[in-house]
């Protein structure tokens, strides 16, 4: 089921895969989707924003947090499931991964090998797709995005190189992405099986205890909202 965070602002809540992309929208700015899910998701997105009661066309514009195949594995479905072509924002640090122009950054021949083979087809499939992805705004650390009345982008390097969270001041809510996960009812930092650079994800972390934050969306993990910003100070401070 579909969660309204606030006024035009959706937690998509994927059922089948507890992932949790999210769909902004407003009169003014159209609908924008923040990340895709896996390869094979286009069906269950657009059911979702139908039950957002947001038509599929109003999407305008694409938002990736980052590079890895649970965020960035139905791109190509969904804009060519599009009548006029959307606008796709990144940060430039996964850039050439989401176009198709370097390998996957966690998808070494190891792990593909333990792969059931429709995952490997979908992936060798997905690389050769995104090569006609084209980026069309790279988004800067702090910088305010015209969607529901103003999206922050806070850089947050480390569970991959282009990491982005997104900050919605007038909620007091963060889009944490895979920044931060809810696991057994707890807030936790990234994954660090699936967190190439561990010691930068933390780092990352304290750029997140200046804000006010009342909840926070986990793409892993969904909605966390018992006092997060102590949550977060304690994860800013752990040693690693
Ligand atoms: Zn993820």
């Amino acid at each position: 089921m579909i969660q309204k965070l606030s006024q035009g602002i959706f937690d998509l809540n994927l059922e089948h895969n507890g992932m949790h992309p999210v769909l902004i929208w407003s009169e003014q700015d159209g609908a924008t989707l923040i990340d895709t899910g896996m390869p094979g998701s286009l069906e269950v997105i657009q059911e979702s924003v139908r039950e957002a009661g947001v038509a599929w066309n109003d999407i305008r514009r694409i938002i990736l947090t980052h590079q890895d195949i649970d965020h960035i594995g139905s791109l190509p479905a969904i804009v060519a499931s599009l009548p006029s072509k959307p606008e796709i924002w990144a940060h430039s640090g996964d850039a050439d991964v989401i176009e198709g122009k370097a390998p996957f950054l966690k998808m070494g021949a190891d792990r593909i090998a333990t792969m059931p083979e429709p995952m490997r087809q979908a992936l060798e499939q997905l690389s050769v797709d995104l090569k006609d992805i084209r980026i069309t705004r790279l988004l800067e650390d702090g910088e305010q995005l015209p969607v529901g009345g103003g999206l922050r982008v806070i850089y947050t390097p480390g569970h991959t190189p282009g990491h982005i969270c997104l900050y919605v001041p007038e909620e007091e809510l963060l889009l944490a992405a895979d920044q931060l996960i809810v696991k057994d009812g707890l807030l936790t930092g990234p994954n660090e099986a699936f967190t190439p650079d561990m010691p930068l994800a933390i780092k990352s972390m304290s750029k997140l205890t200046s804000l006010a934050i009342r909840r926070v969306l986990c793409y892993h993990g969904g909605v966390y909202d018992q006092q997060p910003e102590e949550a977060i100070e304690k994860l800013a401070h752990a040693s690693n």
